[in-house]
């Protein structure tokens, strides 16, 4: 067992005590390039999520760690040096003059030579449809890898048991190609960065976005130093169209990848049983030094791109979970398409990761109040009419999923792992 493992899980298991502090890191969204509200299809919503996160008062109970950009060589650890030049290539074409923020040295130099040449750039690098370019792109996506990897550095330096980046998660991006609204894949830059750190041998990546991660996915299929799970709505139609199976059956086994494929109108005690039972077989047999979770919140009911009935309840029971094994913990974003409830889930994550280390010291969780109005302070008090609260309410979505159904899952996850040796 390596000095990253944690104690006290949940299961009952102790292993030896970490050295790290109880302390939660937050990578607040600002930076003085330019707002992540920029990135497409998300609005306002790195604004709004800071916001409540403010208003509310987390904030101040977090240490909070300064927004960097990427370097290329960190994001090279998650995608190729062609893709990485079309993308900031894409930029300077339309906005020459923006894009100064990374040195050119370690990319590849694209010359557009017409329209038609940069068409067909674009298109081989998913560049188009729900990725199009934009004046900042680079910069941005660049951004978003930068506050993974600030926060998975802090978790590496131990300076926190949890870290917390809501701007990241973009776990659809792949090596060589935009896709899903994931310019780059921050997730894999996180998970490459924290195992570079000689203590820590093993990685589990759990996604609960209502899309199944398959950027991250598809490229840790052959690494066993990490092990996926994705839970996800696996219906026909839906994006990305993979991971019905609960083991991927078109590669040669390797019991590190797994998925939870679920139907829709799951709500929140359905989901929160079945998360548990997973996680509790997958930390048994995989130990891992360190967790990765993508929180993607468009499994809220009422998402305009999901189809389940979760509250805010289903995350924080997922996160209490596993905060509870005591084993350093970064929490990404990912989708959330409802801007408010986008906000109304991250402010209730962070704040059950502040109680948690709070009470872990010993201490009260005096700063949390117990009131679940949105304060009326905050800069986008307007979007959580009517009722004005921090409350989502559970959905009547008919639940497609049946005790036999999730039963099934666990028990093939079961069957799949007793042939693992540990
Ligand atoms: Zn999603």
């Amino acid at each position: 067992m390596s000095q990253f493992a944690g104690e006290n899980c949940p299961d009952g298991t102790s292993v030896p005590s970490p050295h790290h502090t109880n302390q939660v890191i937050y990578v607040p969204p600002t930076h003085s390039f330019k707002s992540l509200d920029n990135l497409t299809k998300h609005g306002q919503r790195s604004s709004v999520v800071h916001s409540l996160i403010q208003s509310c008062g987390l904030e101040s109970s977090c240490i909070l760690e300064p927004l960097r950009i990427a370097t290329v060589s960190e994001a090279l650890l998650a995608h190729s040096r062609h893709y990485l030049s079309v993308l900031r290539a894409s930029s300077l074409y339309h906005y020459p003059g923006v894009a100064n923020y990374t040195p050119y040295s370690d990319l590849d130099i694209i010359d557009f030579r017409d329209d038609e040449e940069r068409k067909l750039h674009l298109e081989d690098a998913g560049l188009i449809d729900d990725c199009p370019t934009f004046n900042g792109v680079w910069e941005l996506a660049m951004l978003t890898v930068g506050g993974a990897v600030v926060a998975s550095q802090q978790l590496i330096a131990r300076r926190a048991n949890v870290a917390c980046w809501f701007d990241g998660g973009r776990h659809h991006a792949r090596f060589d190609m935009a896709h899903g609204f994931c310019y780059l894949n921050d997730v894999v830059v996180a998970c490459k960065i924290l195992l570079s750190e000689p203590g820590i041998r093993r990685v589990l990546y759990i996604d609960i976005d209502v899309h199944h991660g398959d950027g991250v996915e598809e490229s840790f299929l052959y690494n066993p130093d990490v092990t996926t799970v994705s839970f996800h709505l696996a219906q026909k139609g839906f994006y990305p169209g993979t991971g019905h199976t609960i083991t991927p059956r078109e590669t040669p086994p390797n019991y590190s990848v797994f998925r939870v494929p679920l139907r829709r109108g799951i709500g929140d005690d359905a989901f929160i049983s079945i998360f548990r039972n997973m996680m509790n077989l997958v930390m048994n047999h995989h130990r891992p030094d360190v967790l990765v979770l993508q929180c993607g919140c468009d499994g809220v009911y009422g998402d305009p791109l999901g189809d389940f009935n979760l509250s805010g309840k289903a995350y924080t029971s997922c996160v209490s979970y596993l905060l509870d094994y005591n084993i350093p913990l970064l929490i990404l974003g990912g989708g959330g398409y409802d801007t408010a409830n986008a906000a109304r889930v991250w402010a209730d994550v962070l704040q059950t990761c502040i109680r948690h280390v709070s009470i872990r010291k010993g201490n009260q969780a005096v700063s949390m109040s117990i009131n679940r109005d949105v304060p009326l302070h905050d800069d986008f008090f307007d979007l959580y009419g009517p009722d004005f609260t921090r409350d989502i309410p559970t959905g009547s979505i008919p639940d497609e999923n049946t005790s036999e159904s999730l039963q099934h899952i666990v028990d093939e996850v079961k069957t799949v792992l007793n042939v693992i040796p540990q």
